[in-house]
């Protein structure tokens, strides 16, 4: 009885992926280059990071894919043994003006659990009918002797919320910008779990904790703080992140991808979030890639559950009435992320599940109200930007505009339900969200809405096993 007991615990093992010794992570270091006459993809390296792949094999093809982008390893046989979608910063700095002036390079890497044996990255680019098109091909050799083994200079990780092994696990990295040696010390850690604090305070997140774990990372800068050139402001800072990407004063992103790479690797992470030493407000998140937040802005919480989201799942952002970067689409398709639609007939609509019974479609709301509050709203910002003024009156209001949003939205007929609401994705006409309010659409005191909590759940569910500790 006790051998057959054994054999049983023994055949549950190996029926287990997660209990088997996990393989090395993989890092593809490549270059994206376009502008006037070019898309190029050259190869830069293949390292091997010093620590395991973090995550669980069942999560290594995505059920359906996200992203503007799409990479897959493809082992000798042909099959397809790891896959995902994700959004680089290339991919939003196409949607620019300037990419009809100037030709830019980008770094940029793709993580992956070592294949078995001889294998090819594939990487697929979106094309305008919503599928996919092949773009780039590189052949990888695990005999190859110029795969680069060496040890990146050594960080320290802290655990700023531990469950259990990371295999089992959702691993987020929040790797430190701009602090100096005795920032890294005190304040930096108290930040870290002032986010992780944000981040659990939110649905899906609060009832998932234990299916996480946090790490920090510090590497200490010379100065305080990180470049925002719209304000003469320059750091050399580790990480490289800066506000002003692609000329959008609150968009905060590095392009100092190597080194941001070397420094990450020293914590087992399928998330990054740079959080940035600094109180103006910023941030930025890329789906599969990273997301960046100024921890001391008085926002801080919001800003990084926000564009987490962004980050970890490729939710859409909801509002329209802010000023972006981006051009306005050639041509309006539906879109790919869960919370956005171009679609009307709810028989189709890829919420449908989740319609509130007896809802008009579309859903009736406040928009002409809305909108004209929010034009005074952006253009008081801007001027406050424009004249540089203390951080304190951009809060003051944000304050405001949360107040008064909030007070419209809430009364609203049909506040709280699930229908299709026209004005998202930056554009007031074209797309609609699921419902009036969401983390996604605004900065108000609201919880994501339901197809949004949703999304991020399915992600959870696809990097956790569920277990408890
Ligand atoms: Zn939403």
């Amino acid at each position: 009885m006790r051998v057959r007991l054994a054999l049983a615990c023994v055949l549950l093992v190996l029926a287990r992926p997660e209990a088997q010794e996990p393989p090395r992570t993989w890092r593809l270091d490549f270059y994206q280059t376009g502008g006037p006459g070019i898309e190029a993809y050259s190869f830069d390296r293949l390292v091997i990071e010093p620590l395991a792949w973090p995550d669980r094999p069942t999560a290594d093809l995505e059920p359906s894919p996200a992203g503007n982008y799409r990479f897959d390893v493809i082992d000798g046989t042909g099959r397809v043994i790891f896959a995902r979608g994700y959004d680089p910063a290339f991919a939003e700095w196409v949607t620019t003006a300037e990419v009809r002036r100037v030709r830019r390079t980008f770094h940029d890497s793709l993580r992956f659990p070592a294949p078995p044996g001889k294998a090819e990255v594939v990487i697929h680019k979106r094309n305008q009918n919503g599928g996919y098109d092949e773009v780039w091909r590189h052949a990888i050799d695990p005999a190859d002797p110029f795969i680069d083994r060496s040890t990146p200079p050594r960080q320290q990780a802290i655990e700023v919320e531990r469950h259990g092994e990371p295999q089992t696990k959702v691993d987020v990295l929040l790797l430190g910008d701009g602090y100096t040696a005795a920032e890294c010390g005190v304040k930096f850690p108290a930040d870290a779990r002032r986010m992780a604090s944000a981040l659990f305070a939110q649905e899906p997140f609060t009832s998932r904790r234990t299916d996480f774990n946090i790490w920090g990372i510090c590497p200490p800068a010379a100065e305080s703080g990180i470049s925002r050139p719209s304000t003469g402001v320059y750091r050399r800072s580790p990480v490289g992140a800066s506000y002003d990407a692609f000329g959008s004063e609150r968009y905060i992103l590095t392009f100092e991808n190597r080194a941001m790479r070397d420094l990450a690797a020293w914590a087992p992470y399928e998330y990054l979030t740079i959080l940035t030493n600094g109180a103006i407000y910023g941030g930025g998140g890329l789906y599969n890639v990273l997301s960046t937040v100024a921890v001391d802005n008085d926002f801080a919480d919001y800003l990084f559950v926000h564009e987490f989201a962004h980050h970890f799942a490729g939710l859409a952002d909801e509002y329209y009435t802010s000023p972006v970067a981006y051009e306005p689409p050639a041509r309006i398709v539906e879109p790919w992320p869960a919370n956005v639609t171009t679609e009307t007939d709810p028989s189709r609509l890829k919420w449908r599940d989740l319609l509130t019974p007896g809802v008009p479609i579309p859903t009736p709301w406040p928009k002409q109200e809305f909108e004209t509050l929010s034009k005074e709203i952006q253009a008081r910002r801007a001027r406050l930007r424009a004249e540089n003024r203390p951080e304190a009156e951009m809060t003051q209001l944000f304050r405001e505009q949360r107040e008064t949003e909030t007070r419209l939205l809430a009364a609203a007929e049909h506040a709280r339900k699930v229908g299709l609401f026209q004005g998202a994705n930056y554009d007031a006409q074209a797309f609609y969200r699921p419902e009036i309010d969401c983390l996604m659409f605004a900065r108000n005191e609201v919880p994501f809405c339901r197809v949004c909590q949703r999304a991020l759940a399915g992600v959870i569910d696809r990097h956790s096993t569920g277990l408890r500790p």
